[in-house]
């Protein structure tokens, strides 16, 4: 008899096809109307379009987005007589489309009309103008005031308000600015703001299955009217809750509800006009990333991995070009699909870091997840989308190690300060590590790698899947393992001393110091506890240390290793 089976791959939706056609319908010195046309392959529902464009002059260093749902929109505030650049792409549920036209499509304000009127009439022009200017000033210097005072009197800490808003970008008009929910007068408003109130009717409880901070979090199902019944996730609020509670719990859907991409978790809407306090988002069957990667070790191929990795990135770069800064980017906050999507989750201010049981109290008195985060967000609470960089960094370890805890159960803060980095993740390619590092810049931190050059990085990857081969723990000259960027020296590696000193890797060298092992084999047959009786303690699973120590081996002229 044959053998056979029989296999059944769906890939996923494409993306929309390029749109083509652009017309310019109406040109003023200020403003241009535009339309176009569908693209040819929708492959989908479209969402909606993002209209890029910038001055010729400014070679995109600053840009404006604006998006439509229809296929025309008007661009206002233009300069006079100054020709613009602007691309188009679609979105569907698959992501955006390729930005279109190649080269972009250029338009043209017109020019300054001169003034063909009288002097006299001239003369009230002029004064009409300088009058509007005088009261545009003066009120955006009462508004700027205004703020000010507001953002004083509720900020505990003045750098706060910095840490969301202030990102180091160019914000410019058009862009879609995140808002701290906390600025509001009254929380609830903007609750109302960004997310839907949905009827607890609609909604279908059917299984717990996890425990946030508040309460329950569920799965169950919403069917809207006139619309198909979707999976979703439910978060209680559990009853005896305090009016904080209350607010810091739908301070969440406030911040999730301001954000709308394929990467980031899609809030549905909100119960609060009936009890319990619900929020509802969409379902991600396989749950968190970092016990998801347990359960399934060593069982995705590399290009499986980078592609989570990129949507990671791609979700990150969107808050981050937002203005909103995570300062909680760990795998147990990314959630995870039936089509292995990862997307962003767990939106909060402090919450989020007093909720997370990783949160660690720091010696200045803030309580911060210390494994993930920048050693400047440690020190002086400088939480940035460079900081956010460093977590990401993090995150790729713990993804290329399927879920385990970064340094183990070491405590890494010093060891950090002191440059030592995390080694590579077995079989880790070489050019993720070195995004790692890059990411794990400690002085420097604008020398991190920006996600949007994270996503263009991976996204190379994935095209040329060939590179995912060089591994970093197998490359004969590992200059990509040196931790410090400072040396230029490769280290001799003659022992296992010897590589954890070039490889300036995590303090545990005096683990294996005077206990006399003759090879990886027997060492790998030792049992732990076997192990800690002549004063060995395996700081990781055994298995990875020792697979690392063969690599080591194979590696070495000398024959095996000494240990
Ligand atoms: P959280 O309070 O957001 O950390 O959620 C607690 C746990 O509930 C998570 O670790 C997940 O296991 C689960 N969970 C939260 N949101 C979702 C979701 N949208 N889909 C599926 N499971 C979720």
């Amino acid at each position: 008899m044959r053998q056979y089976a029989a296999v059944t791959i769906t890939t996923n939706q494409a993306a929309p096809s390029p749109v083509t056609v652009i017309r310019k319908e109406k040109t003023s010195r200020n403003s241009v109307s535009l339309s176009w046309q569908e693209p040819e392959r929708p492959n989908g529902i479209i969402l909606d379009y993002e209209i890029k464009y910038y001055e010729k002059e400014e070679q995109e260093t600053s840009y404006t987005i604006l998006r439509a749902r229809g296929c025309n929109v008007s661009l206002n505030g233009l300069k006079p007589n100054t020709a613009y650049l602007l691309q188009i792409r679609a979105r569907t549920a698959a992501g955006y489309g390729a930005s279109s036209p190649s080269p972009s499509f250029q338009f043209e304000t017109s020019p300054d009309s001169a003034f063909s009127i009288s002097s006299e009439s001239s003369q009230v022009v002029l004064i009409a103008i300088s009058s509007a200017v005088a009261i545009i000033l003066l009120t955006v210097l009462l508004y700027v005031l205004i703020g000010r005072f507001c953002c004083r009197s509720k900020s505990k800490h003045p750098d706060e308000k910095r840490l969301h808003f202030g990102n180091g970008h160019l914000r410019l008009p058009g862009i879609r600015t995140y808002v701290d929910p906390h600025t509001y007068e009254d929380p609830s408003q903007a609750v109302h703001e960004f997310a839907k109130e949905l009827d607890a009717s609609c909604i279908a409880i059917d299984k717990v299955v996890g425990a946030g901070e508040f309460g329950e979090v569920c799965s169950g199902r919403l069917k809207l009217p006139s619309k198909k019944e979707i999976c979703v996730a439910i978060k209680t609020l559990k009853g005896g809750y305090t009016d904080k509670q209350r607010r810091d719990f739908l301070a969440e859907a406030s911040i999730m509800g301001q954000f709308d991409h394929p990467n980031i978790i899609r809030l549905e809407g909100v119960v609060t006009r009936s009890k319990p306090v619900m929020i509802v988002t969409e379902y991600m069957e396989n749950g968190s990333l970092d016990s998801f990667l347990r359960k399934h070790d060593a069982q995705f191929t590399g290009i499986q991995l980078v592609g989570m990795l990129r949507g990671i990135a791609s979700g990150m770069k969107y808050l981050s070009d937002m203005g909103y800064v995570h300062r909680d980017l760990a795998a147990r906050n990314i959630l995870v699909n039936s089509n292995l999507v990862c997307k962003v989750s767990d939106f909060g201010l402090s919450r989020v870091l007093e909720d997370d049981p990783e949160a660690a109290y720091t010696t200045r008195g803030g309580k911060i997840p210390i494994r993930w985060t920048a050693p400047e967000a440690i020190a002086y609470r400088k939480f940035t989308s460079s900081s956010d960089a460093w977590s990401y960094g993090i995150v790729l370890w713990e993804v290329m190690s399927y879920g385990e805890r970064p340094y183990w159960e070491m405590s890494n803060q010093d060891a950090v300060d002191e440059g030592y980095r995390l080694p590579p993740p077995m079989d880790c390619p070489a050019t993720l590590y070195q995004l790692m590092l890059d990411c794990w810049q400690k002085e420097e931190r604008n020398n991190r790698p920006k996600f949007e050059q994270i996503v263009s990085i991976l996204d190379k990857l994935i095209r040329n899947p060939g590179s995912l081969k060089i591994t970093a723990n197998t490359t004969s000259r590992p200059a990509n393992l040196l931790l410090d960027r400072s040396s230029s020296e490769v280290p001799a590696m003659g022992t296992v001393g010897d590589w954890m000193d070039g490889m300036r890797t995590l303090p545990c060298k005096e683990a294996f110091s005077g206990v006399s092992y003759s090879s990886c084999d027997t060492l790998a047959k030792t049992s732990t506890e076997d192990l800690k009786k002549v004063g060995v303690t395996i700081v990781g699973p055994q298995k990875k240390i020792v697979s690392s120590l063969k690599a080591l081996d194979s590696h070495t002229k000398n024959g095996p290793v000494p240990v």
